[in-house]
């Protein structure tokens, strides 16, 4: 299989991409669900721009500013410059490609108000937003039928790559078993994020950072990875995201003593600080006893917004609610906990989206990435809420039209197919051949469950270190584990195995960069070195795999061009 471009993933990143590229080159698009099963379509709340529909006032200059701030400035800002200032023209492309956004009463885009941003600059289409943009794009995207080749239920299993050049890639057919290499000259990534690797997570059970973790054993780095989001509203025990559209259209988070909690910890904004602030007040809470009845979890209120507002603006979250807890949030307060929610960390690219080699800036030719598995990095330390569909699209479409302007200097490589294609089938002929005892479902919650408890919300040194062990002692499992079903077709239990092996890889390094971390710094929070740290830690973490396997931990500094890290309040 030859195609001039090929890219891993449909989410919003992908296609955006594909979109730049369909009506010039011949395109394949790999992802291993449907397309419109990609998880941002599971995106509530919004995309954030400054359309200053709403507020006046609003620019792209305090966009940045905010997401600066709210990255505790660990965000490049340059990058986050590009992003700011290309979201308005984002939001009208999108519109006009069909894009249903809910409308004011001057029949504007409405805007709602979000954690961190001091504006309300947050398009949507009621709590549906991810799901009218995704299928916007993959409507649109079927135009091109004839440049365009899907590879649905395709899945990634390695990225081809040699002395500094990405040649393609290996993929299973998940319907028939078969293995086969995909040729390109080009080859992006926009696979997504790992939040499955926690116990309570918002993400769908794609979100095994298959794409990371194929760059990373090609030799690659990875960067920030111990920049893991934890989203303060999770429905209690399941995970599943109460957007943050529900704070911003005015709910409350209430503790067990029936108190407004966030007074204490973000008086000036109080619900609608930033995503960490607001989870570690919870977790607080919830430690120290007041949790709703004592237990491990608050409250959010949305009962005052009453019945309209609510069936107009938030329909989805309140039928959650009923389906998932039992509870409709028009009549009692739901029940929340936070929940894994965003990967800051990826592959880290330039600001055209060109994959980078190292910390020196070496570029890899033909290998793009955008979306939430790559790092430019415009989140940093930590995102602000609805910036992540904007980075999604806005880089997503980046790396098309880098891709455009590179195409002449690239060409089909050479692929050793029998070299590439054994090292895929060594693994997946372990995996059908061990005779081991291990279950791969008490390993997979095992490393949930301990990556929840010690590497979570709040960190520190020694629970770190218990994290960095069973995530060992696992890997070593994982090689005397087995599968029941042995077959080719369909084969879900393989599919699921990989992907635990991969989140087994991805999850050694997010520990070892927040163990090497001894600062707090936006997702990052460590206990026992409760404060950030400039003079040691204004810098991004760079992981790569050694020939002999160790982890290798380098350092590259933030780019910083307006604003300099000062003391975040809300
Ligand atoms: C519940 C929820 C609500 C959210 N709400 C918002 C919001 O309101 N606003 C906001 O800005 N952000 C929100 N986010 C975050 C945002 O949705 C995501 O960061 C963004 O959509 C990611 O887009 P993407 O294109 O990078 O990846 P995804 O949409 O995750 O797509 C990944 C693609 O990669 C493919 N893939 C992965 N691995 C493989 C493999 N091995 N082989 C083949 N294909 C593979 C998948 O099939 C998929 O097509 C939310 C996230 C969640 C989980």
């Amino acid at each position: 299989m030859k195609h001039d471009v090929v890219i891993i993933g449909s989410g919003l990143a992908g296609l955006s991409a594909a979109m730049e590229l369909v009506g010039n080159l011949d395109v394949a698009i790999v992802t291993k669900v449907y397309p419109s099963r990609s998880h941002s379509g599971a995106a509530q709340g919004g995309v954030a721009a400054a359309v200053a529909n709403h507020e006046k006032d609003d620019t792209p200059d305090l966009h940045m500013y905010d997401t600066v701030k709210g990255s505790d400035f660990l965000a490049d800002q340059d990058a986050v410059e590009y992003m700011v200032n290309a979201a308005p023209d984002t939001i009208i492309k999108m519109e006009k490609l069909g894009c249903v956004f809910s409308r004011d009463g001057e029949q504007k885009i409405a805007q709602r108000a979000f954690g961190g941003h001091s504006r309300k600059r947050s398009c949507y289409a009621a709590d549906r937003t991810g799901h009218a943009l995704l299928h916007v794009l993959f409507e649109q995207s079927m135009k091109h039928k004839k440049n365009l080749t899907l590879y649905n239920e395709y899945y990634l299993l390695s990225l081809i790559y040699k002395d500094g050049v990405a040649k393609g890639v290996v993929v299973m057919d998940s319907k028939t078993g078969k293995i086969d290499i995909i040729y390109a000259k080009a080859v992006m990534f926009g696979t997504g994020g790992y939040g499955r690797a926690y116990n309570i997570t918002s993400n769908a059970f794609s979100c095994t950072g298959d794409g990371i973790v194929a760059a990373y054993r090609a030799g690659l780095p990875l960067e920030d990875m111990e920049f893991v989001q934890f989203h303060p509203t999770g429905l209690y025990q399941q995970g599943i995201l109460v957007s943050e559209a529900a704070r911003g259209d005015g709910g409350y988070l209430i503790n067990g003593k029936g108190e407004r909690f966030m007074e204490k910890y973000a008086p000036s904004v109080m619900e609608l600080a930033p995503r960490d602030i607001v989870s570690r007040a919870e977790q607080t809470e919830i430690n120290e006893g007041r949790g709703i009845d004592g237990k491990d979890y608050v409250y959010i209120d949305l009962r005052h917004l009453g019945k309209e507002k609510i069936l107009e603006r938030l329909p989805q979250i309140r039928q959650l609610g009923i389906d998932f807890v039992g509870v409709d949030c028009i009549d009692n307060p739901v029940p929340i906990q936070p929940t894994a929610h965003y990967s800051m960390g990826g592959i880290p690219t330039t600001l055209d989206c060109r994959v980078l080699a190292d910390v020196d800036g070496t570029i890899v030719k033909g290998f793009y990435a955008g979306g939430e598995c790559a790092c430019v990095s415009v989140h940093g330390a930590n995102r602000l809420g609805t910036n992540s569909l904007l980075e999604a699209c806005v880089f997503g479409e980046k790396a098309g039209r880098t891709i455009l302007e590179d195409i002449a200097s690239l060409s089909h490589e050479d692929i050793n197919e029998e070299d590439e294609k054994s090292v895929v089938k060594k693994r997946i002929d372990n995996i059908f051949a061990s005779p081991g005892t291990e279950s791969t479902n008490a390993i997979r919650n095992e490393l949930k469950i301990n990556m929840t408890n010690n590497c979570g919300v709040y960190r520190e040194k020694s629970k770190l270190e218990t994290a960095l062990s069973t995530v060992k002692e696992l890997q070593e499992k994982f090689k005397n584990s087995k599968i029941a079903d042995k077959s080719k077709l369909f084969n879900t239990e393989l599919q699921e195995a990989l992907e635990l092996q991969n989140m087994l890889e991805f999850s050694e390094l997010i520990v070892k960069g927040a163990l090497e971390r001894t600062e707090s710094r936006g997702g990052h929070s460590r206990t026992d070195y409760p404060k950030r740290d400039d003079d040691n830690w204004l810098k991004h973490t760079f992981v790569s795999k050694q020939p002999d396997g160790s982890i290798e931990l380098k350092y590259k500094p933030v780019t910083i061009t307006k604003h300099q890290p000062v003391e975040r309040k809300y």
